[in-house]
């Protein structure tokens, strides 16, 4: 019976549990035994009681969790050789040679790099006398599926990420509140919004809460910018709004990649228009809380296609991300995500913002 591992790394996103449910049930199904791999790849590095056996009961009530239930944490043994030298023994000892890993691109590629070093680890611990070749004989290769836990929506080759639609549904509930406040008295708010150096929920947000104005770091307002935002927010006063909502990604940026603060937003409303004015920075409360529809879901179903995709792995074909495009969950190549999700990066850096918002389209080429 093959034991699958599952784990979940990096920041933490509502429908992670739901995918660790997912995965343990399906391996059930499948003819396999699933393994939980606590606390991230700390989990892995450390083995004994954090490496699981689990039952089918034991993710009973999990699609409704929000965050993970399993853990997760940032592990810096895992970023060198030596750390993985020890996961790779502590899942060896645990009979287990597939990993089924939630997480963000980081977590991915930690993997991905675990999977490419594995026959050398194993000829170390063979050669440095850990473990003995009987021992690693079954153990060949290591089968790395990756999920994609992130409230960011932030990885290319996939249209949603799980817990972005949760974070989204937080972030309305929570403009609508303020909303409430704003009509009252007439005033403006500023929110901020997490996502990185992805604006997917600032964008999303504006839209659906019909927001006055929008930052996001793909497209940064040209120079005078303060003076353009003065005009449209004056414009919706005058045609008789009470309320003035402009949402700010956490890595809004001018066209000189400067970082546009919600404060300095505040500002110009407060000076240049006379608006009382406020921030609110929504913070955590953006991970929290229950799953959507849509991220169980999503979680589900991909977790169903990753333990199929373990049993489907060989040693030659490249590590799989799931991946959801119009509707269908798909399989693309993990590294070739990640390596897509850092061109976003990188054009921002080089100021080539056109490119930066195609790079995240599945259908984008190079
Ligand atoms: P995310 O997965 O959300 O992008 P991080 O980038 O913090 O979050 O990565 C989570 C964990 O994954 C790190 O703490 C580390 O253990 C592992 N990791 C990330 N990048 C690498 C890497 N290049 N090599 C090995 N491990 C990595």
């Amino acid at each position: 019976r093959k034991r699958i591992g599952v784990m979940t790394s990096g920041g933490d996103s509502q429908g992670m549990s739901a995918a660790v449910r997912a995965v343990v049930r399906m391996s059930y199904i499948r003819g396999c035994e699933p393994y939980g791999i606590y606390e991230g790849y700390e989990g892995l590095v450390q083995g004994g009681d954090l490496i699981k056996k689990m039952q089918w009961q034991d993710v009973r009530g999990w699609l409704s969790e929000g965050g993970t239930l399993i853990g997760t944490a940032r592990c810096a043994s895992f970023r060198e050789r030596p750390g993985r030298l020890t996961a790779a023994k502590n899942l060896i000892l645990a009979g287990i040679d597939a990993l089924v890993i939630c997480g963000g691109d980081g977590s991915l590629t930690g993997a991905d790099i675990f999977r490419a070093e594995w026959s050398g680890l194993v000829q170390e611990l063979i050669s440095t006398g850990q473990l003995t070749e009987e021992q690693c004989a079954p153990y060949r290769f290591l089968t790395i599926v990756g999920l994609v836990g992130s409230i960011d929506n932030d990885m290319a080759s996939t249209d949603a990420t799980i817990g972005a639609y949760s974070s989204l549904t937080r972030i309305c509930e929570a403009v609508d509140s303020i909303f409430a406040t704003a009509y009252s008295h007439s005033r403006a708010f500023v929110v901020e919004v997490m996502g990185r150096h992805c604006g997917w929920l600032a964008l999303m947000a504006g839209l659906s809460t019909g927001a006055d104005f929008v930052f996001i770091p793909e497209h940064p307002p040209q120079p005078g910018w303060e003076d353009n935002m003065c005009k449209v927010l004056a414009k919706h006063r005058q045609i008789g709004k009470r309320t003035t909502i402009i949402i700010v990604a956490e890595g809004a940026i001018d066209t000189n990649l400067q970082p546009i603060k919600p404060n300095y937003i505040k500002d110009i409303c407060s000076q240049r228009l006379n608006l009382d004015t406020r921030v609110t920075t929504l913070g955590h409360t953006q991970r929290g809380g229950v799953p959507c529809f849509f991220d169980r879901m999503l979680a589900t179903l991909q977790g169903v296609e990753a333990v199929q995709a373990v049993l489907d792995a060989t040693p030659d074909t490249p590590s799989p991300m799931i991946g959801i495009n119009e509707n269908r969950i798909s399989r693309k190549p993990l590294m070739e995500a990640v390596r897509l999700t850092h061109s976003v990066a990188k054009a921002i850096e080089s100021k080539d913002f056109d490119k930066a918002i195609g790079l995240r389209d599945p259908e984008f080429v190079e």
